[in-house]
């Protein structure tokens, strides 16, 4: 029988009020113990809640005594299985801050209670068949989301949708095996309890199913992490005023010697409900630097991963200054979508840098957005209603990039397993389809691959698991969830 366990469901710190949880067969006896109110906990309904003192109980030895009241408190009960962990569970709300919640879990460790590993109250609600792996999983992406859409597609997921398609699809596989495997015990007699074009039927429902589902994967990284918005550019494009523009606060330097971001700065920023992570890249350029150089590689590792890359051009010094490298790094990213961004504007109506400015963006400034392309933007980094037209240029890009949701945010554990899944049912499905061409039938071969779908879908939503998988699953948890 595990022990009930303790912690802290609020944050630390200063605040009006916080929970302490304690979960376990133990729960009420061990918070009568320390409670004083006009019922026992024990004695309450499920889904009440009382109101009384929280005591230290060691202090006082007989019913007579005075007992040292540390706060009052309000008492929250769920008996179980109707509670999240689907054990007994108490909840307790008392003052905030560092000192008394304290207080309160020193004297329910007194009591009897053990402190909670981090995790542990979602993984024993995973134990108790309350929610299955996906779902645990969700809690952390609901507790760490940036972003209004990704708490909701969390949610979606926590709720449990698309794990019990998961679930339905993973038994019939299962069913299918165990079919297949009968027809081999019965091969003389030459019965089929299952027809290939319904085997083939089903082998295609699901394969779309994984492929739909593992296709959300980079949106959900965008979700979970942000859309990665690179600037880059040669140094002194303006790129550190455009990143504290975006944001709307000096956190680049600026300056006018080049290659002063010497190290990469991120910064979240929210359009259209959409987190984007934007970073300042060092200026790309050949330096011997080496503090330099190790920003420039460092900028290159960014490019790699960046959904959007801003490439500024100091469009003073001539719309087609920076060619050679914006083509070099078009090349080298061909993944990443690209937003040429020609700035310094405001620079074409002073005359020297007007002269050198192609001919046809000599009316620009004034107008610039009117020649700009799907793919070109021209803005002064300077100008806030320029700015607004550039985030809305990002706002659709990110929006483009986080169309294909699904009731899931898929994280790489669950990445992977569906690759692995969809490889099992693919083969599956070749084999069947060889079957029917040429006769031979290897449905010892075709049984042992769905049932591997099967298993691996097991793996997925939980149904089967290792003490190593739950580990490193709950231990990104905190401690009190
Ligand atoms: P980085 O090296 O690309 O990060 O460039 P900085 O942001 O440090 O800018 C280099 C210089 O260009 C600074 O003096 C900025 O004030 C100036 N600058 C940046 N954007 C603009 C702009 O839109 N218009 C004008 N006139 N100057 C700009």
């Amino acid at each position: 029988m595990p022990q009930t366990i303790v912690a802290q469901a609020t944050a630390t710190g200063l605040a009006g009020l916080t929970v302490i949880r304690i979960s376990g067969d133990d729960a009420f006896m061990i918070a009568d113990k320390c409670f004083r109110g006009k019922k026992k906990i024990a004695d309450a309904k499920s889904h009440t809640i009382l109101y009384g003192d929280f005591v230290d109980f060691s202090k006082c030895h007989t019913e007579l005594d005075d007992v040292e009241i540390i706060d009052d408190v309000t008492v929250s009960i769920f008996k179980a299985p109707n509670s999240y962990t689907g054990e007994n569970t108490v909840e307790f709300g008392s003052h905030g801050g560092n000192v008394i919640p304290m207080k309160i879990i020193q004297t329910l460790l007194k009591a009897g209670c053990k402190h909670a590993e981090p995790g542990e109250f979602t993984r024993r609600a995973f134990i108790n068949k309350k929610i299955n792996l996906v779902q645990a999983e969700a809690v952390i992406d609901i507790i760490h989301s940036i972003s209004l859409p990704t708490a909701r597609t969390s949610a979606r997921q926590m709720r449990g949708g698309i794990t019990q398609e998961l679930e339905n699809l993973r038994k019939k596989l299962i069913d299918f095996a165990s079919m297949l495997e009968l027809e081999l015990d019965f091969a003389d007699e030459n019965i089929d309890l299952i027809s290939n074009s319904e085997l083939l039927h089903c082998l295609e429902n699901a394969i779309s199913l994984c492929k739909n589902l593992s296709n959300s994967y980079q949106t959900s990284n965008i979700l979970r992490e942000g859309f990665f918005v690179a600037i880059v550019g040669k140094p002194n494009a303006g790129k550190s005023t455009l990143f504290n523009s975006l944001l709307n606060k000096e956190r680049a330097i600026v300056s006018e010697i080049a290659g002063t971001t010497r190290d990469y700065i991120t910064e979240y920023l929210i359009i259209n409900d959409i987190p984007l992570k934007l970073i300042d890249t060092a200026g790309l350029r050949e330096t011997l630097d080496t503090v330099e150089i190790a920003g420039i590689k460092f900028a290159q590792n960014t490019l790699e991963q960046a959904n959007l890359i801003l490439f500024l051009n100091d469009i003073s010094l001539g719309e087609n200054f920076s060619d050679e490298l914006f083509y070099e790094i078009t090349n080298r990213y061909p993944n990443s979508d690209f937003l040429l961004v020609q700035n310094k504007c405001d620079l074409l109506n002073t005359v020297g840098a007007y002269s050198i400015c192609p001919l046809n963006k000599k009316s620009e400034y004034n107008s610039p957005i009117h020649n700009e392309t799907e793919n070109t933007i021209y803005i002064s980094a300077k100008n806030t209603n320029d700015l607004e037209l550039l985030k809305k240029r990002i706002g659709e890009f990110a929006k483009k990039a986080t169309e294909n949701t699904n009731d899931i945010l898929l994280n790489e554990r669950q990445y992977f397993k569906l690759l692995e899944i969809e490889k099992s049912l693919l083969s599956a499905k070749t084999l069947l389809l060889e079957t029917t061409n040429s006769e031979i039938i290897p449905t010892e071969i075709i049984a042992i691959e769905i049932r591997n779908a099967g298993r691996l879908l097991g793996e997925l939503t939980g149904e089967t698991w290792n003490e190593e998988v739950l580990n490193s699953i709950f231990s990104r948890f905190c401690i009190g969830k």
